[in-house]
């Protein structure tokens, strides 16, 4: 067989990664691998009364086609949610999308042709590089610190790619990193967008799970100019097998977002949006996120003493003030899908962070997951890592 398939997919490559982590869906292994939300917390019987509801109430619009811009209701409680990180935006300017991965995909279709450049921090989340690459773009990193993409570093990248096409952030509990971006900062990026004229992708799937301190205002706080581009979701404080995100942007930007899922899929599910909707209406949300924050951190802190315990000198890792991932750095020169095959051997899992760099390099990295393993597994799993690094 010769079929001529399109360039893209020379960029859209199945990694040996992806193969070795196949092997940590084997009950025997303790994965920190995967970024899934804690199964366990996924309020089943209350979906249960929701379902209900929505097919009693509203059934023939649940199941009928809708609105690509989404269903009025479920923007609406958005509109209002955001105001808690300081968003003031009117229903009209959301677009309901099928999770949060949908709007990283559209933003390489409104903004990417061949050869663009987009600037991100380094490192990045995967499958919003994955969703771009798709659009043949060039990638141009940005080093982070513990308050996270550094600003003087942005305005080089900036000075030296005018023509950038957008700047793609993960401001909160950053995946992969767990690092969150200092409010000064905040306000500079959107500064600098102002000033070179590129718009930023604030990708925010994790604002909400803060386990400590105040939560703080979203970048697009900052924009008086429709400069930011906001990506939410419902996936990881409530369900991502609904695929109910969101995003929320000037009038203008929106418009060319709903242009192409018409292309896309022509609406997300409306039986999903409704059901969404209803749980807001009929149960206490925050309540709900409460609950997913004390596991979490409880969590959070067991790996982190547990690292700190048995993990040999030279290894550092990041404590993150929320959010699903902290994210190790080993010594110069190992290589951590080396380290993964040794790994696997003791039955314990994680994501080589080699893959989080889109121009490569800094094998030296990978990422520990925590929300979704028992606590007396977290303890197992990183004293057999620790174990593991010590024979390094
Ligand atoms: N952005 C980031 C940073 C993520 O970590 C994820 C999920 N892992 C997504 C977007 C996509 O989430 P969803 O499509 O479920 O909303």
């Amino acid at each position: 067989m010769s079929v001529k398939y399109a360039k893209r997919m020379d960029y859209i490559k199945g990694s040996a990664i992806r193969e070795l982590l196949k092997l940590t869906e084997q009950p025997e292994i303790i994965s920190f691998a995967g970024g899934l939300p804690a199964p366990e917390l996924f309020p089943i019987e209350e979906m249960k009364e929701v379902c209900v509801r929505v097919l009693d109430t509203d059934g023939k619009a649940a199941l009928q086609y809708s609105p690509t811009e989404g269903y009025m209701p479920l923007r609406k409680i958005i509109a209002e949610r955001m105001k808690k990180s300081g968003v003031e935006i009117s229903p009209e300017h959301i677009l309901i999308t099928s999770g949060s991965q949908q709007g990283l995909d559209f933003c390489g279709k409104v903004f990417l042709d061949e050869g663009d450049t987009v600037i991100c921090e380094s490192p990045s989340y995967l499958g919003a590089l994955n969703a771009f690459k798709s659009y043949l773009p060039k990638f141009v990193e940005v080093e982070m610190d513990k308050d996270g993409m550094k600003m003087d570093e942005l305005e080089k990248a900036l000075q030296a790619n005018p023509n950038a096409k957008f700047i793609y952030t993960i401001p909160d509990f950053q995946n992969p990193s767990g690092i969150t971006m200092s409010v000064e900062r905040r306000k500079k990026l959107v500064e600098l967008a102002v000033k070179y004229n590129v718009p930023v992708v604030e990708d925010n799937p994790y604002g909400e799970l803060r386990f400590e301190g105040e939560r703080l205002p979203a970048i697009k706080h900052f924009d008086t100019e429709g400069m930011v581009i906001f990506l939410g979701t419902f996936s990881k404080i409530f369900s991502p097998g609904l695929r109910v995100g969101w995003v929320a942007a000037s009038p203008e930007i929106v418009r060319k977002y709903v242009l192409v899922k018409q292309g896309a899929d022509l609406q997300s599910n409306s039986m999903a949006q409704r059901e969404a909707a209803a749980f807001v209406q009929m149960f206490d949300l925050d309540a709900h996120i409460n609950k997913i924050i004390e596991v979490y951190r409880k969590r959070r802190d067991l790996m982190i003493e547990t690292m700190e315990k048995e993990f040999p000198e030279g290894f550092t890792f990041t404590y993150p003030n929320g959010g699903l991932f902290t994210w190790v750095e080993m010594p110069e020169g190992v290589d951590a899908a080396e380290v993964l095959k040794k790994a696997l051997e003791e039955k314990v899992a994680f994501v080589p962070g080699g893959s989080f760099y889109p121009n490569g390099g800094n094998e030296n990295h990978c990422r520990l997951n925590y929300s979704c393993m028992p606590e007396d597994k977290i303890v197992e799993g990183i004293t057999r890592l620790g174990k593991v690094f010590k024979k390094l």
